[in-house]
């Protein structure tokens, strides 16, 4: 199956609300031109030095997305561009993304990613340090970020309804905290699900999906 044919099922299966950041994380230049052309503007990727290079290179009418974990130190390469940070989980990095947005006269959008999955390995906030942030008067400060919403990863398994609690628990979270709406926060996106999981993920309320695999093939780490 092509890249395009590929994208083309798959939107075709998306409710209308849903939108699909493409992940092109270790792809080259030709799959993302190729997923362009067939009309996908929003592309996900996990490492900064990988993502400017693919910007520099290619149309700038493409949105970028950071879904991956990021260093605090690497925040001023994508500054000038990104569209929006997936997987922001702590105060520090917040400061970091506020400074350099400052820097280039931009307000930057995030997401907060919270930690849904019983994995030790994925990152993320829980719900207290979440509340505790959003209640500093350090947050309140911000005003060249905006908090526009929640991320979240669930667990590998096959275990389908693990899945959808670790979901539902991100949904519930999600809609509590949509009747808070300050000048720097305001939740409208819930960024969930991937290729083995969007469906249910939709099910489950999400509205921006990060898909890979299933557009562009199975990835090779070298
Ligand atoms: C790689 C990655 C994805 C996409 O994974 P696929 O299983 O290939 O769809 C989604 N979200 C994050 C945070 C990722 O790192």
């Amino acid at each position: 199956m092509s890249i395009s044919t590929n994208l083309t099922t798959l939107k075709s299966k998306l409710p209308k609300d849903v939108k699909l950041v493409a992940v092109s994380k270790t792809k080259p230049i030709t799959d993302l031109q190729e997923a362009y052309d067939a009309g996908q503007r929003i592309f996900g990727e996990n490492k900064i030095q990988e993502m400017t290079d693919k910007w520099e290179r290619l149309p700038k009418d493409i949105e970028w997305h950071m879904i991956g974990h990021i260093q605090t130190n690497k925040v001023k390469y994508m500054a000038p561009y990104v569209s929006l940070i997936h997987a922001v989980d702590s105060l520090k990095l917040l400061k970091e993304i506020n400074k350099q947005a400052a820097k280039n006269d931009r307000i930057i959008n995030c997401l907060l990613q919270l930690k849904i999955a019983k994995e030790e390995s994925k990152f993320g906030l829980i719900a207290s340090d979440l509340k505790e942030i959003l209640d500093s008067d350090t947050f309140k400060k911000f005003e060249y970020i905006k908090v526009v919403g929640l991320m979240g990863m669930a667990t590998f398994t096959d275990n389908e309804n693990q899945v959808k609690n670790e979901f539902l628990i991100l949904k519930n979270l999600f809609d509590q905290l949509k009747n808070t709406q300050t000048t720097n926060f305001k939740l409208e996106t819930l960024s969930m699900g991937m290729s083995g999981d969007y469906p249910l993920a939709i099910e489950c309320g999400s509205n921006m999906i990060r898909v890979g695999s299933a557009i562009f093939g199975a990835r090779n780490y070298n």
